[in-house]
Order: structure tokens, then C-alpha cells, then sequence
């Protein structure tokens, strides 16, 4: 009886993980809120409280994991991520991404901020569209949300996190931010440090270089795992820092991109 629930118990794990991996982790999400927080101009900090109320960009970030327990929403899914076959030269994702027309987190990112400029749109729709943004900006700069479709961004890739069952896709998504052991304000703190020149260099690139460069670490990430390979210490220790600048960096270019849909026209 023990043996048999314990069986259950085993395979319920198994079939969970996968499917619970959908996105940065709580955490990485409003780690990446927290930052655009804190980098946006007036104009952009108004328009957004005018839409948002009391909620932070942090506590909004998570919504539209939160809503995909209503089916109503199912078609949201394929706005969180951008699969890429392994291989793709910058010129290859240029291409794509300039002629490709699916709905997929790229073009979604690109249609919300044309939305969101749109003066006739009401408030409950601006507030669906800007929490949907903040979200999916947060999604692509974990690279493997521009993995591979065979593997469903490294969802399939099965892994050991310490001693316990994972993914590739989870591991980067909520183990290595988790282990850290740092609430969202505590890691903000730690991380949140860019020069000027820094923040507007990284604002300047397009939306099409965030994701080539979450491409290129993800192909990274590929070359550098077996299946079932066990991962802790030195993973977490060769890994962090390039994690953490690809929150630092999403939160940088959130703020840039919501300064830029909210600035006040006609004003210096
Ligand atoms: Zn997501």
C-alpha cells in the first residue's frame, strides 16, 4: 500500500514538472518588475499607476501565468515564448523575425505596444495589455523562452536539480533563482546597478536583439547539458551571473519600452 502510493506519488511529480515550467518563476518576474520600477521617467510612472491602481509592476508581472488556470485564456499560451530551431545565424533570426507573422511572443510584444499607444483604448484594456507586456518581457529574457521547439524550450530536457527531478526549462525558470534564497526586494537590491550610459545602451537595441540575445544563450545552455545530468553547485556557480544580467537587462529594457509607449508626445 505504502509502496503503491509512493508509486503515485512518483509519477504525479513526473507528469507535473513539465507542465508547471511555463515561465520565469514568481520570483524572476518580479525581480525584472521591480527593476523597470525603478528606471521609469515621470510621464511613464503616471501613465502607469493611472492604469495599474496600488498594483506595482512587480505584483502585476505574474498575472498572466496567474490567469492560465482559466481555460478562457488558453490562447495566451503562445504569447509567452518564441521557439527557434538550434543553429540560426543572427542574420537567420533577423530574417525570421522581420517576416514571420505567427503569434508568438515577439509579435505579441510588438503589437501590445502599438496598442498600448493607442489614446481611444479603454482602461480595462490597457491594464489586460500592460500586464500582459510586463509579462512576456519578463519571459524572453529567460533565454530558453527562445529555445528550441523540439524540446519545447528545454521542457523536455530531463534533468536532476541537486537530488530532485527537474527540467532544463524549470532550472531556468525558478531553481537557480530559488536557490539564491532571496525575496524579490532583497535580490533587486542586490542586482539593481547600471550606470547611465549602460541603461541607454542597452534601451537603444530592439526588441529583435533582446531575443537574439536570449537565443544565443540559450544555444549556450543546449551545448552544455546531458540528459539526466545532475546539476547543482557548479551549475548555479557558472550560470548566476549570466542569469541575473538577463534579469537586470529585462528590466532595463522594460522600463526603456515603457517610457518610450507613454511618453508624452510633444514634450521635450
Ligand atoms: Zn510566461
Amino acid at each position: 500500500m505504502r509502496n503503491f502510493s509512493k508509486k503515485i506519488l512518483i509519477a504525479g511529480l513526473f507528469f507535473y514538472l513539465p507542465f508547471n515550467a511555463i515561465a520565469w518563476g514568481v520570483l524572476g518576474h518580479r525581480i525584472v518588475g521591480e527593476i523597470a520600477e525603478s528606471y521609469l521617467t515621470s510621464d511613464a510612472k503616471k501613465e502607469v499607476i493611472r492604469i495599474l491602481g496600488t498594483e506595482s509592476i512587480a505584483m502585476a508581472s505574474n498575472w498572466s501565468d496567474f490567469i492560465k488556470s482559466d481555460s478562457t485564456f488558453d490562447y495566451l499560451s503562445p504569447w509567452h515564448y518564441l521557439n527557434l530551431k538550434g543553429g540560426l545565424t543572427y542574420k537567420e533570426v533577423q530574417t525570421f523575425l522581420k517576416t514571420d507573422t505567427s503569434v508568438n511572443a515577439y509579435t505579441r510584444m510588438n503589437f501590445l505596444a502599438r496598442q498600448l499607444k493607442n489614446k481611444q483604448l479603454t482602461k480595462e484594456m490597457k491594464a489586460f495589455y500592460l500586464k500582459l507586456l510586463i509579462h512576456i518581457v519578463g519571459d524572453i529574457h529567460q533565454p530558453l523562452h527562445v529555445g528550441r521547439p523540439d524540446d519545447q524550450g528545454g521542457n523536455r530536457i530531463m534533468v536532476l536539480w541537486f537530488n530532485s527531478p527537474s527540467n532544463m526549462h524549470q532550472v531556468w525558470d525558478s531553481r537557480l533563482i530559488d536557490f539564491q534564497q532571496l525575496s524579490y526586494t532583497e535580490y533587486t537590491q542586490a542586482i539593481n546597478h547600471t550606470t547611465k550610459a549602460q541603461r541607454m545602451l542597452w534601451q537603444k537595441q530592439p526588441i529583435s536583439e533582446w531575443m537574439w540575445e536570449s537565443y544565443q544563450i540559450a544555444e549556450k545552455i543546449y551545448s552544455d547539458v546531458l540528459p539526466d545530468e545532475k546539476l547543482g553547485y557548479n551549475y548555479n556557480f557558472k550560470y548566476i551571473q549570466i542569469l541575473e544580467r538577463q534579469l537586470l537587462k529585462g528590466g532595463v529594457h522594460l522600463a526603456g519600452l515603457l517610457n518610450e509607449i507613454f511618453k508624452v508626445r510633444g514634450k521635450g
